[in-house]
């Protein structure tokens, strides 16, 4: 037998696994596309801003030259009103993108990367590529982060400790940490350990959760803040996020970052985007609403499910570990994609995307009957 080709810990990597494309489980159920309601991947119900799309074909005449590689405009709009110098940011193919620019920045063989168990699931991707050692932390009961023991572990690490990736809110499970809990970690974490604050969410959050991160970077010069365009912003399918960084490791970022990682026309949209104060508030209670709608009826139906501050719900479906997959099937079958998260350790779960008020009344009325007939 041959030897396989490739490294050995690029081998090792388990793909990531998204949200099902609606065209893929209509061929699969012979269900008609139209009639499919995704509520999988944590994107915009609303879909993309009128001013994105309207910003996109203006600057789709311009497609046969490549992008402005420093994204000056993007970054100027970015820079004006987070009041950081456009030098401190880095423009990312999505958020995922400046994830794992700072793991190839900051970390090699050997070293170890610190984050919480049922976290991001790039979290552990960008840590393999590098070849690095993955700590996983266990969370709170509430499936929170547990920043002292993170703490604790990044101490254990020693010299090895190099990066360490926080989200708030988290993925898939919504916890939120206060942001005493976060200024406190931010204070203890050694300088020489790069810690990423993952806001994919942040503008979710209701006005007494919010917090000024921008304050901290300014502050810190080992953390990077990673926003992204794909949930609030409604952009999710032209890839774009940015990172918020000291000069220091900014510089790090673009230079190993592809030089045109950022196409022209997710640039224009985000500039559109993040200037519209109006869809992102109309999201932001859409947002709301559906959460209400979504939690009142687990309530109704007695299921548990953990209080979330993203644009998402992680609900327990039954009590074995065949509970997620076995309810995700039925709901497949009725058109109703969501997102089984046996791959973050939580197969009794499912994670619901929030979406149109119609949607989630047609994800509601399938569990109720899939429950009712179980
Ligand atoms: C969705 C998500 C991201 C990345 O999204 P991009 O589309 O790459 O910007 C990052 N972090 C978390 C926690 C997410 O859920």
């Amino acid at each position: 037998m041959s030897t396989p080709l490739g490294l050995k810990h690029i081998q090792a990597i388990a793909p990531y696994v998204g949200g099902r494309p609606i065209s893929e489980v209509a061929r699969e159920y012979g269900l008609d596309e139209s009639k499919i309601v995704k509520l999988a991947s944590n994107e915009n119900p609303l879909g993309m801003p009128k001013s994105a799309q309207e910003a996109m074909l203006r600057a789709a005449s311009d497609l046969g030259r490549y992008p402005d590689s420093n994204g000056f405009e993007l970054k100027k709009v970015l820079s004006d009103r987070l009041g950081v110098p456009a030098d401190w940011i880095t423009l990312g193919n999505g958020s995922n993108d400046i994830l794992e620019l700072a793991a190839r920045a900051v970390a090699q063989a050997g070293d170890e990367i610190i984050f919480s168990k049922h976290a991001f699931a790039v979290y552990p991707l960008a840590t393999q590529v590098v070849g690095a050692v993955a700590v996983e932390v266990a969370p709170t009961p509430q499936f929170g982060h547990d920043l002292p023991v993170m703490l604790e572990a990044i101490k254990q690490a020693g010299n090895k400790a190099k990066l360490v990736f926080v989200a708030n809110p988290n993925n898939p499970t919504g916890s939120y940490l206060e942001p005493k809990e976060i200024e406190a970690f931010l204070s203890q974490v050694p300088s020489n350990v790069v810690v990423v604050l993952d806001e994919a969410y942040n503008e979710y959050l209701t006005p007494e959760q919010r917090y000024d991160a921008i304050a901290w970077v300014k502050r810190y010069p080992n953390m990077i803040l990673s926003r992204s365009f794909s949930k609030a912003y409604g952009l999710a399918g032209l890839r774009i996020g940015y990172g918020v960084a000291q000069p220091g490791l900014t510089d790090l970022l673009n230079r190993i970052r592809q030089p045109f990682n950022v196409n022209s026309l997710a640039q224009a949209a985000a500039i559109a985007a993040f200037q519209d104060d109006a869809f992102l508030q109309a999201g932001y209670e859409l947002n709301q609403a559906g959460y209400i709608q979504l939690t009142d009826a687990f309530k109704e139906l007695g299921l548990r499910f953990l209080p979330s501050s993203g644009n998402f719900v992680l609900v327990k479906v039954g009590d074995d570990s065949g509970a997620g997959a076995r309810i995700n099937l039925e709901l497949l079958k009725r058109g109703i994609i969501v997102r089984p998260v046996g791959n973050y350790g939580l197969p009794e779960w499912l994670r619901i995307s929030i979406g149109l008020p119609e949607e989630n009344d047609a994800f509601i009325h399938a569990l109720r009957e899939i429950l009712k007939s179980a």
